[in-house]
């Protein structure tokens, strides 16, 4: 059902937007959610708690924090955790195991959303990740690597695994289920605008804001979560440089060994954050033209893109759900259907 009178909310939205990052928020936001704000994995993560006393919430969202500190050591590609020393392992021993059974299941995860997206989805681009200096989370790189050097990469491919397209999207679905175990049954785990949101806001659903891809205070769509929803985003705003006029950002195509093209972001809509996650990073290197049919290998259905010349698409099931910020974006949307 559409809800009525959206636009004392999408302002609404804008300013909470602007005030907190994408959180899910709204008029009201303060009555009685309790929230809790930390830094995690290269970014800021809200919990945002619904209808148990403000001590129960702030106890399970301090153990959320916990939990994503501790995922962001296992699950780094460098490094002393595990993820790090099975990288450090494949360097010299291609054929090493990983060396948890929970890194392992996450890698077998990784591996087959990389089979049903034809290695669009590549979680095996470590080396290349490094190779153009997108793998610290402090400082970004002053220029492209050397040709040749992206060249060798195609050629060699050295097994070197990266789950930056997915990890942020698991540690959601995995602090879910912890607030839930913890008897809570309305939240919002928001990861630097990416989240995934159950229950309610007391008598009305949560509402989120869908960031305007060139105009980071700025809001392109809002959308109401039906009961239990993750929203993610991937975009080629997120970490950049520009060299020589030039832009490039994180999110890499596997088949050229450059950033992609032809898209600025990607939003889609799934119950599951780990999906949803790297099914918006596939999408991104699919492009204008394919990305419907990598949405379908992947099981998704709401899902909308902005192209480089800022034209909107969207999918049938995503359209009844969003609320454009300015008419004209709802006016020039296309919709695509699924293959
Ligand atoms: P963000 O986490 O910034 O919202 P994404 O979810 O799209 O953005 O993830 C981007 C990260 O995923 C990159 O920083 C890199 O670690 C990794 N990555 C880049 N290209 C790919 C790809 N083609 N397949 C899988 N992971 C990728
Ligand atoms: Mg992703």
């Amino acid at each position: 059902m559409r809800p009525t009178a959206p636009r004392a909310w999408l302002r609404m939205a804008a300013l909470c937007l602007a005030a907190l990052g994408l959180a899910g928020c709204g008029p009201g936001a303060q009555e009685s959610a309790t929230q809790h704000r930390f830094m995690a994995m290269g970014t800021l993560v809200d919990v945002t708690v619904y209808g148990v006393p403000a001590e129960d919430a702030e106890a399970a969202a301090r153990e959320v924090e916990q939990l994503f500190h501790a995922l962001h050591r296992a699950w780094q590609p460098q490094g002393d955790g595990a993820l790090g020393r099975f990288n450090a392992a494949l360097a010299s021993d291609p054929a090493a195991a990983p060396p948890d059974p929970d890194l392992g299941a996450l890698i077998a995860e990784a591996n087959r959303l990389a089979q049903a997206t034809g290695g669009l989805f590549d979680p095996t681009l470590g080396a290349l990740v490094q190779l153009w200096g997108f793998g610290s989370a402090e400082r970004l790189p002053a220029a492209p690597p050397p040709p040749e050097a992206v060249a060798a990469w195609l050629q060699q491919r050295p097994l070197q695994f990266d789950l930056g397209g997915f990890a942020k999207g698991v540690a959601v679905d995995r602090a879910i289920a912890l607030l839930r175990a913890r008897g809570i049954e309305h939240a919002i785990v928001n990861a630097g605008g990416d989240l995934r949101a159950i229950g309610r806001k007391g008598d009305r659903p949560w509402r989120i804001g869908i960031r305007a891809p060139r105009d980071p205070a700025g809001v392109l769509a809002a959308l109401e979560t039906a009961g239990d929803e993750a929203v993610f985003t991937s975009g080629d705003y997120e970490r950049w440089f520009e060299y020589d006029g030039r832009r490039y950002h994180h999110i890499l195509d596997p088949r050229s060994g450059y950033p992609t093209t032809g898209l600025v972001s990607v939003t889609v809509l799934h119950s599951n954050a780990g999906l949803a996650d790297a099914a918006a990073t596939a999408l991104m290197v699919a492009g204008p033209e394919a990305w419907p049919t990598v949405a379908a290998a992947l099981g998704i259905e709401a899902v909308m893109v902005v192209d480089a010349d800022g034209g909107i698409q969207l999918t049938q099931a995503m359209q009844p759900r969003i609320w454009f910020t300015d008419e004209a974006y709802g006016a020039q949307a296309r919709v695509r259907s699924l293959p």
